[in-house]
């Protein structure tokens, strides 16, 4: 078998054997095949999609390009969430102390920022000390001692995902639902959780812009975590305009806290708090989502979910003063505030341009190996459904050049829509597949 061969046959539409996809997996894991081949290969798949099998076959064969970890013998169960990307969503730095501090055991092995959608990792990483590359034997240490890990993959847990994904990031190969399910799948699998709460997200600032999309990709998921024995449910969530307010690193981390502390913006708080519901009823805690949602709200009200964020920042090497302090996280040297340019009701402001805008003024990555700044980004003020009088501050800019602040600022301004009438604000869910 060679390579380009495979590649040839998916670029004219063939459909890949499980032998095919085996070799192709194994081979970029071990090196044998190239990057340049693999991101020829992902293209062809991006363009011409895979059949449902394939997709399974590809998952499976990630999952076995490394390690699988085995929970059962470390906690009870154990849950997992993942979202498939969006604008501003920092939910899982929320979300998983909340659960923890139920008493339900969360491992979380997390992603980087991927295109215009940040990630969890590079949010945490704006904490300095904080290790999100721990060992296999630290996660299982810490999920059995602290029943909470956010780390990034283990590189010996679907390595071929962690290979892949750095590559579809940079070679415009990340909206796919094959490439975007198997890359899921494959990380949740291996993890090991028994249980697993998806969150796809739909609209202009996610990898799915429609609804049927959407559902396609999360039905796959749905189905490739069951034909593995795992629990799994999805959510659809609206990723029109960005979440909560904050877009940036730092700025997400800071708005986590807040929210921590009870005094996040609303959407933000109603969204983690619907996650966290489902994933405390899926891995057993709560006998329905009612109870488990007042559970969720008791844990944040009390303080108990903001003890378990610091206790993760602590047990993974965090400097936990600068999340008690949060003045102290990386800030921007350039800060400007855009006003209103009118009188006007919030019809839309696209999550996608946001996005953009954010990794262009260095949150995010273009190539590969770049480096991002942890201190800029966005933070919007009102959302889709206000009404905003002329000259009231609209958002805010953290920018390290002053080139980067303008260009930010002329290419938000347009991201907004507006409307004499009022315009209905958007909603957070739009269905849970089972
Ligand atoms: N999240 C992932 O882990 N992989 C993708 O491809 C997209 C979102």
């Amino acid at each position: 078998m060679r390579a380009v061969d495979i590649i040839i046959k998916k670029r004219d539409r063939g459909e890949l054997s499980q032998e095919e996809i085996n070799f192709f997996v194994q081979g970029f894991t071990q090196g044998e095949i190239s990057d340049y081949q693999v991101s020829a290969w992902a293209m062809a798949v991006l363009l011409n999609g895979m059949s449902d099998r394939e997709t399974t076959d590809l998952t499976m064969a990630m999952v076995h390009s490394g390690e699988m970890l085995d929970l059962s013998g470390v906690v009870p169960i154990a849950v997992d969430k993942h979202s498939t990307g969006g604008v501003g969503d920092k939910t899982t730095l929320v979300v998983e102390p909340v659960v923890a501090s139920c008493g339900l055991a969360v491992g979380k092995m997390s992603g980087r920022g991927l295109g215009f959608s940040g990630g969890t990792l590079d949010k945490m990483e704006s904490i300095p000390g904080f290790r999100t590359n721990l060992t296999r034997e630290e996660f299982l240490a810490q999920l059995k001692s602290l029943g909470l890990v956010l780390t990034g993959q283990t590189s010996d847990l679907a390595p071929a995902d962690g290979k892949l994904y750095a590559l579809r990031d940079v070679t415009g190969t990340v909206q796919s639902i094959p490439l975007i399910a198997s890359s899921v799948m494959s990380k949740k699998i291996a993890a090991g959780a028994q249980a697993i709460v998806l969150d796809v997200k739909v609209g202009l600032g996610a990898f799915m812009q429609t609804l049927s999309e959407a559902r396609h990709l999360a039905r796959l998921m749905v189905a490739i975590g069951s034909l593995s024995g795992r629990q799994v449910v999805a959510l659809l969530s609206d990723m029109n305009q960005p979440l909560g307010n904050a877009i940036g690193n730092a700025l997400e981390v800071t708005e986590a806290v807040n929210t921590l502390h009870g005094k996040g913006p609303d959407d933000f708080t109603e969204h983690c708090l619907t996650v966290a519901s489902q994933m405390l009823v899926l891995g057993k805690k709560a006998e329905g989502i009612e109870s488990a949602r007042l559970m969720a709200e008791s844990a944040l009200a009390s303080g108990q979910a903001w003890q378990a964020f610091r206790d993760l920042v602590i047990a993974q090497g965090g400097d936990v003063n600068y999340v008690d302090h949060l003045e102290l996280l990386p800030t921007a040297p350039l800060i400007e505030t855009a006003a209103a340019p009118l009188a006007g009701h919030i019809c839309a402001i696209n999550a996608r341009e946001i996005g953009e805008t954010a990794v262009e003024l260095g949150a995010g990555r273009a190539r590969k190996t770049d480096l991002i700044d942890h201190a800029v980004g966005i933070v919007v003020h009102r959302k889709v459904g206000d009404f905003v009088p002329a000259g009231e501050a609209l958002f805010t800019i953290y920018a390290n050049r002053q080139d980067r602040l303008e260009s930010a600022k002329t290419r938000i301004l347009a991201a907004y829509q507006w409307s004499d009438v009022a315009c209905p604000p958007l909603p957070l869910f739009y269905d849970v597949i089972k």
